[in-house]
């Protein structure tokens, strides 16, 4: 197969030839280094090897050229190749052109020559952007591939799964796909019902459970021992964050996910607000980027297993996990965040993932190429997916209850959503019920002011309205609110003689500490946690240093004569 291409782009000679030759020396193993002298003649190139198939990861265009600056160039570039990463060359005088770009044209970063040495200032960040490119790039006759129906709850039930577990995958659409059937038939699967999963050795799961499909293409699902010195639940932001700290610090880690890693924030099409990434990272890139990180420390990783049970036996808090299997540790910290909250009219069960999602933005982008959609909610992740999916759809509307966006959404997406010609706000606008057969069709919605209720047609409806804890197996074992989010520290309940109930020590809980001595609480399933990855990660990491403290009361305790 022909290797992924790498770019460069300047007018002038020297400039060009010194580019390509740092380029060449560290990449051409791996991909093939093309060069041009202008941006007429770099878009010419990419529409010739669009054409051919070719693949292109990077492009490091300068701003400065007399015919089409960079930007222009980049611009044109989106259309054909929209997931090659974008550098863009700069002098100090063009640095407002380089920022204003990064949204314009999603510039990905921009660097100021020269940059010598290359080693420092050039190769580590086109490393960590062909990094982020592989993570997505789906090579055509490799990987796993899917054959379903586009619409079908259980399709994408599959494509979500593998997704958010960032295992590269090629989706064929049994209606619009010629090589869809043939390559049922060819894996004799012509009467198995869809989706198919054909794995790379050519084996096919037909409609699989996601522990089975987990457990086909190597996720590891069963724990090795069966205790750690520290087990965490949910692999969002906090509880990667939690083993991160833990594993660095020494302590053997288990960390447990129901579903896939990245939390909340993986399913975030553009985390923009998050310290450190000016340009801003996708939830999957940060999701990858902290995994890689926690096991590169050595924590263990179970994906997808669910907790269902904590009870606490000789100083031990015990998990019991899906399949029944039971790993204990003396620390816990739970980091389950919240799940969304459901839509709750006529049709929406029926039709989930079927033309209605909760938070799916990314996966389903594809599928609405063109499509009428509608995103439902007024907070940052509904304009947040509202802008990505502007890229994709025909037209996306979101709709609101209230009048505006101005209290709900941070004003840069709100000013973003306004200045995006196929985005459109409905306000004082909600739901009443979907329709469709297989698939959604239309939506019927009130207007608040007149009551009168339109039927409007819709491929897809997003819904992002608010989230809850996902609580119920800890009820009755740990403090919870009336919400059911996790009481810990100074806001546990605690009696008329001021003592919390159940508390068997002599000092007070330490601030994530939850009812249960050596069980923390950290994120948003904490109550009156601040919705956010950078305070999910900072307390992430400081339930870490309160399970040292806790650990080494126990270990002090535990010696001879104490
Ligand atoms: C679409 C979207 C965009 C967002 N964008 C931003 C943004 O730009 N900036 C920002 O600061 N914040 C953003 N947020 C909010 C941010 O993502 C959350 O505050 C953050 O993810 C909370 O992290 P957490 O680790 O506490 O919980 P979560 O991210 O909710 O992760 C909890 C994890 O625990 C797992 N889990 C739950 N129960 C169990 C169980 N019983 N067993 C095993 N695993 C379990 C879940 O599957 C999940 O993976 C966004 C949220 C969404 C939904």
């Amino acid at each position: 197969m022909e290797k992924p291409i790498i770019m460069a782009v300047d007018d002038e000679p020297s400039v060009l030839a010194a580019v390509a030759r740092d380029l060449r020396r560290r990449y051409s193993g791996d991909y093939l280094i093309l060069r041009a002298a202008s941006g007429a003649k770099a878009l010419e190139e990419l529409r010739e090897r669009k054409l051919a198939g070719a693949s292109v990861a990077l492009l490091v265009v300068d701003q400065r050229m007399p015919d089409m600056t960079g930007v222009e160039m980049l611009r044109e570039a989106l259309t054909l190749f929209p997931d090659a990463k974008r550098v863009l060359l700069t002098a100090y005088a063009d640095t407002n052109a380089a920022i204003s770009a990064i949204n314009e044209v999603h510039l990905d970063q921009y660097l100021m020559k020269p940059w010598d040495p290359p080693e420092e200032l050039l190769y580590p960040v086109l490393d960590d952007l062909l990094d982020d490119w592989r993570a997505g790039y789906m090579p055509v006759f490799e990987g796993i591939r899917v054959i379903g129906h586009r619409w079908s709850v259980e399709g994408h039930r599959v494509r979500d799964f593998l997704a958010r577990n960032l295992v590269p995958y090629r989706w064929l659409d049994i209606e619009n796909d010629a090589e869809a059937g043939e390559l049922r038939r060819l894996a004799s699967a012509e009467d198995a019902p869809l989706p198919i999963v054909v794995l790379r050795d050519g084996t096919t799961l037909s409609q699989p459970t996601l522990a089975e499909l987990g457990d086909k293409i190597g996720l590891h699902t069963a724990p090795i021992g069966d205790t750690y010195d520290l087990i965490v639940v949910g692999t969002g932001p906090s509880g990667l964050a939690a083993a991160v700290y833990g594993a660095s610090e020494g302590l053997r880690t288990l960390l447990v996910e129901r579903e896939a890693p990245g939390g909340q924030a993986g399913t975030s099409s553009r985390i923009e607000n998050y310290l450190g990434f000016p340009v801003g990272l996708s939830g999957a890139d940060l999701a990858r980027r902290s995994m890689s990180q926690a096991s590169r420390f050595g924590a263990e990783i179970l994906s997808p297993t669910e907790a269902t049970k904590l009870e606490t036996r000789d100083g031990y808090h015990i998990l019991t996990l899906t399949d029944g299997t039971a790993v204990a540790a003396q620390a816990h910290i739970v980091a389950t965040g919240v799940s969304y909250r459901l839509l709750e009219v006529p049709g929406a069960e029926r039709l989930t993932g079927a033309g209605l999602f909760y938070g799916a933005a990314i996966t389903e982008a594809l599928a609405i190429k063109d499509q009428d959609v509608f995103v439902v909610g007024g907070g940052n992740s509904a304009g947040q997916a509202a802008l990505y999916l502007a890229n994709f759809a025909h037209s996306v509307t979101i709709l609101v209850r209230g009048k505006g966006l101005a209290e709900t959404m941070s004003h840069y997406l709100v000013e973003r959503i306004e200045s995006t010609p196929n985005l459109t706000l409905l306000t004082g606008a909600s739901i009443k019920e979907l329709h469709g057969e297989e698939s959604l069709e239309a939506i019927s919605v009130a207007d608040a002011s007149s009551g009168a209720v339109k039927r409007l047609p819709a491929r897809a409806v997003f819904v992002f309205i608010g989230a809850a804890p996902r609580t119920q197996w800890l009820s009755g074992i740990l403090q919870l609110d009336p919400q059911g989010y996790l009481l810990a520290g100074q806001d546990l309940a605690r009696d008329e003689r001021g003592r919390i109930p159940g508390w068997p020590l002599a000092r007070d809980p330490f601030w994530l500490e939850t009812s249960v001595p050596g069980v923390f609480a950290a994120g948003d399933v904490r109550h009156s946690s601040v919705k956010r990855i950078a305070s999910a990660v900072g307390e992430g990491a400081m339930a870490v240093t309160f399970v040292h403290k806790y650990l080494g009361a126990l270990a002090l305790a535990a010696l001879p004569g104490r």
